[in-house]
């Protein structure tokens, strides 16, 4: 995922009509309250009581919800008369004196707060909108020896990339005027340049709106180094040689965060107006967002819409958010999605209680657009991590051996629906014994790992990849007849075998096998279809490795 794009300038628009609605609800509001404190002055003791438990709860809507909609000093001075009203409350049998000094600061509270609800609130600032991706992605290398950059360029290519390589920073420039690319590789010791790679880099993300992914290669190992790399926004550091791979490996591990799905939020707020802004704004903030207004409907919602966020609002007349919270949490399916409270509640006790039920933090009323983005944004993007981390394959991110079996038969199935023919791939890599015994077993996961980038670089979408055993990979291509698969499958094979890989300053180069069956043979059974294509991997061992076989 990206970072958390800013409000577009349509969501700038409707988040204005959002406030200027919670204007005219202020300009409705505040009479009511006046009407409650004419009635709290003038009432009996148990007049006074219903009185003033009622204004404690309205002003500590308005608390939340006003610094929310813009109307920041609203907010405040209500929350401050709340806890008035609430001190009220508990001395009220003594007959406090206070009670006439609070009506008095009510009614200046509402007098000062109309003409300011007449206003409209002051808009947010507009910011720019997100750039639009593109299908492949381009890297700039700025490496000032020929021969290593050229390689990289090579082997970043034979990934699927459109990289580009340059010796000198003037090149650098002049490419980057012409066209931004998605990602940057630099090097720290450019030669005889005045200027290190650091230093230029550093100059270059400031001058840039966005800042780029960028990483770092080096020949220095030492902390200094590292600590600058970081200072400059750097996401990967490489001492040289480079291990290509593994530089791809992080590439890959920078877009997806980039462009993974958006983040989907339940917000369940019995307030319609505040649900209603909240979810404008994380919706600005490229999530997808549902909003429950009854608790009740908590199930379906949850089961139908699979957040990976849940928003609770604290104070809701059915039923609270701590105690919705604990009915989420008797869910195990649902112990993975973080809760977050909204609430107006500041008392720093009471939010403890609320955590140690059920829930995972809590945002208080008024919230900040930027601090509703970032809290949900970093909640949601570690649960997607988790979740993927729990459901896929730990070492490559490919899907596990029974999920990708159970992918077959449900592309049999399609195929069969369609017409359309699917084929299934099965790869197995030549001699790896040998390269763990030679190269150690890190290196090894390394090649593992590289097969599995390159098998997503150069797939469809459509298409499911699945780690099928150790060093065995299953691909099951959706619409796509053998012949095809069989052009497809032989030219990852090749630009696998073109891969370098480097272990103990030892430069090695592998191969695989794999074996290809088709719908097209009238096979309608997933299991015959995946032996099928496993006799063929097998002839293609036979036949001399490197090479791909279809039945
Ligand atoms: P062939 O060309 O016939 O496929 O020969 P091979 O050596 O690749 O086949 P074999 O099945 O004999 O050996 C596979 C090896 O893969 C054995 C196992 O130790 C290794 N292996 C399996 N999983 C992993 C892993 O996750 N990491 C590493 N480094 N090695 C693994
Ligand atoms: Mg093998
Ligand atoms: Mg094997």
């Amino acid at each position: 995922m990206a970072e958390p794009s800013p409000p577009s300038s349509e969501l700038q628009r409707q988040l204005q009509l959002l406030s200027e609605k919670f204007a005219a609800r202020l300009a409705q509001e505040l009479p009511e309250l006046a009407n409650k404190v004419q009635l709290l002055q003038a009432g009996d003791h148990e007049t006074q009581l219903l009185q003033l438990r009622s204004l404690r709860d309205q002003l500590h809507k308005l608390a939340g919800a006003a610094g929310t909609f813009g109307f920041a000093s609203i907010g405040q001075r209500a929350r401050e008369l709340e806890q008035q009203a609430s001190h009220c409350l508990e001395n009220l049998r003594l007959k406090d004196q206070g009670l006439q000094a609070f009506i008095q600061q009510l009614q200046q509270f509402t007098a000062q707060s109309l003409p300011s609800a007449a206003q409209r609130p002051t808009p947010a600032r507009p910011r720019t909108a997100q750039k639009a991706e593109t299908d492949v992605q381009r890297i700039y290398i700025l490496e000032d020896e020929a021969s290593i950059g050229e390689n990289m360029r090579l082997t970043l290519s034979n990934f699927g990339y459109h990289a580009e390589h340059f010796s000198r920073i003037d090149d650098f420039d002049a490419a980057l005027q012409r066209r931004l690319p998605d990602a940057l590789i630099i090097d720290v010791n450019l030669g005889d340049s005045a200027q290190t790679g650091l230093a230029y880099a550093a100059a270059l993300q400031q001058r840039l709106e966005h800042p780029l992914p960028l990483l770092v290669i080096t020949t220095q190992d030492d902390f200094a180094t590292h600590l600058q790399a970081v200072r400059i926004g750097a996401m990967g550091y490489f001492t040289k040689p480079v291990d290509i791979p593994q530089l791809e490996n992080r590439l890959e591990r920078c877009f997806a965060q980039q462009q993974g799905e958006p983040y989907r939020v339940l917000i369940v707020d019995d307030d319609h107006d505040l649900a209603s802004r909240y979810s404008l704004i994380l919706r600005g903030a490229n999530m997808l967002v549902e909003v429950l207004e009854k608790p009740s409907g908590i199930f379906a919602a949850m089961s139908r819409f699979n957040p990976e966020v849940v928003l609770l609002d604290v104070n809701m007349p059915d039923c609270t958010g701590p105690e919705l919270a604990q009915i989420i949490r008797f869910n195990d399916d649902w112990l993975r999605v973080p809760i977050i409270y909204l609430s107006a509640e500041t008392d720093i006790t009471r939010q403890m209680n609320a955590l140690i039920k059920a829930g995972d933090d809590f945002v208080s009323k008024p919230i900040a657009d930027n601090a509703l983005i970032s809290t949900v944004f970093s909640r949601a993007q570690r649960a997607r991590l988790l979740s993927i981390a729990l459901s896929r394959d730990s070492l490559t991110g490919l899907l596990k051996h029974a999920d990708i079996k159970e992918q077959v038969g449900i592309e049999l199935e399609r195929a069969q629906r369609s017409g359309k023919p699917a084929s299934v791939a099965m790869l197995d890599i030549d001699f790896f014994k040998k390269v763990n015994d030679s190269y150690g077993h890190v290196a090894g996961d390394n090649v593992i790992r590289a097969l599995a980038n390159l098998l997503r670089q150069r797939l469809r979408r459509v298409d499911s990849l699945g780690r099928y055993g150790g060093e065995e990979f299953l691909v099951v291509l959706p619409d796509c007849p053998a012949e095809q698969a069989l052009r497809i499958l032989d030219e990852i094979r090749q630009r696998f075998a073109a891969l370098h890989f480097i272990a103990d300053g030892t430069q090695f180069s592998v191969t695989l096998s794999a074996g290809i069956a088709s719908t097209e043979q009238g096979v309608n059974d997933a299991g015959e279809l995946l032996e099928r294509a496993d006799r063929a991997l097998y002839a293609a061992k036979h036949g001399g490795r490197n090479q791909v076989r279809q039945t």
